[in-house]
């Protein structure tokens, strides 16, 4: 048997992919090229679908051309962008996890950037993006003044998605450094949907700046700020975590802070869920180019952009320390 992987298209409209016409599907054995069904997926078959469509791939993510509808700079290093999109793709972009790639219409496809959704409203057709500017392709949107290229909707900006989704009436505590403030937001909003009691802790991270309070000011939780570098900061999160009586923790940062907060939970000796926010380096987010490839333990290489793994065994793949 292969390796029970996970799927963030499984089922979507954009699956069966371009992986099922290369037998290279993370879900469907028969799309692996083997000649027996063996999968754990439990939603309309993979399989049939393919051939449905031909024994073709089903239709592909388009690029469509955003509006600029507003673009502030917050900080040197940080531009808030309020981009006009179609209705049905800002209700695509509502998910937590959810990441589009934006271009500078005047740039060649290669400066393709994923940029996690900070908030969409599918009846405005806005949706909302942080941009930190590090490199070339960042510092290239910052040349867009009325339009700017999206290619989307993506989803697997967080690992351990499900475990997210499916918590409801329980305790969960948010903790967010730096640019990953903005991937939060969206998890907040889907965690208050499901009547979950959130805290939210706030590290400011290198960029010394908490940008998301305009997202969050009349949403019902607590918030916190800390700063885990500082022996005191991570302390104090680690009696938030002891009091709260926490089901799920979602951690977004780089790796090493996703390690930080592991550490801490595993010290609980409680059995308490974790998801984190995704830090593969994605180019294409279509499970081919191979930017976003990783070893299993199970020695099956995949793709970051489309497969769920547990975020603990990515975090031990990867080696991180802290
Ligand atoms: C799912 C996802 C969501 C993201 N959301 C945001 C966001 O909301 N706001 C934001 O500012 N940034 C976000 N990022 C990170 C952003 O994509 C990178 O900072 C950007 O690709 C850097 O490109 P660059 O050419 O400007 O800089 P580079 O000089 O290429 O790199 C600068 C830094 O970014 C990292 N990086 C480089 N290429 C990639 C890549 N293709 N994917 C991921 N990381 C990369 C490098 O390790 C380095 O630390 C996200 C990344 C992913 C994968």
């Amino acid at each position: 048997m292969g390796e029970r992987l996970g799927c963030i298209d499984a089922g979507s409209e954009y699956c069966p992919c371009h992986l099922a016409e290369t037998n290279d599907c993370l879900i469907c054995s028969q799309l692996q090229g083997k000649s027996f069904c063996d999968c754990n997926w439990s939603g309309v078959c993979i399989y049939q679908n393919f051939h449905w469509c031909g024994d073709k791939k089903n239709d592909m993510r388009t690029v469509a051309e955003g509006r600029i509808m507003e673009r502030k700079k917050v900080h040197e290093e940080i531009l808030l962008l309020k981009l006009g999109v179609t209705k049905t793709l800002a209700r695509q972009l509502k998910q937590p996890g959810s990441y589009v790639f934006l271009r500078d219409p005047e740039k060649p496809y290669f400066f393709n950037v994923p940029m996690s959704i900070m908030d969409a409203n599918e009846n405005t057709g806005e949706i909302h993006i942080a941009v930190q500017i590090v490199g070339p392709k960042t510092k290239a949107l910052m040349a867009c003044k009325d339009k700017i290229l999206i290619k989307g909707p993506y989803w697997n900006g967080v690992l351990g998605i499900k475990k997210l989704k499916t918590t409801k009436g329980e305790n969960v505590l948010l903790a967010a450094r730096g640019i990953a403030l903005a991937p939060s937001v969206l998890a907040i909003k889907y965690l208050l949907k499901n009547h979950n009691k959130i805290t939210f802790i706030m590290d400011p991270g290198k960029l010394g700046m908490v940008f998301v309070h305009d997202y969050i000011k009349n949403l019902n939780l607590e918030t916190i700020e800390l700063n885990f570098k500082e022996e005191k900061g991570l302390k104090d999160f680690r009696n938030i975590l002891k009091k709260g009586n926490y089901s799920l923790v979602y951690s977004a940062g780089s790796d090493r802070f996703h390690k930080r907060v592991e550490n801490a939970i595993e010290d609980m000796d409680e059995d308490i869920k974790f998801a984190i926010t995704n830090n593969t380096h994605m180019c294409c987010g279509e499970g081919v180019c191979g930017s976003c490839s990783y070893k299993t333990k199970g020695g099956t290489t995949v793709k970051m952009c489309k497969c769920q793994l547990e975020p603990k065994e990515l975090l031990e793949g990867r080696n991180v320390n802290v």
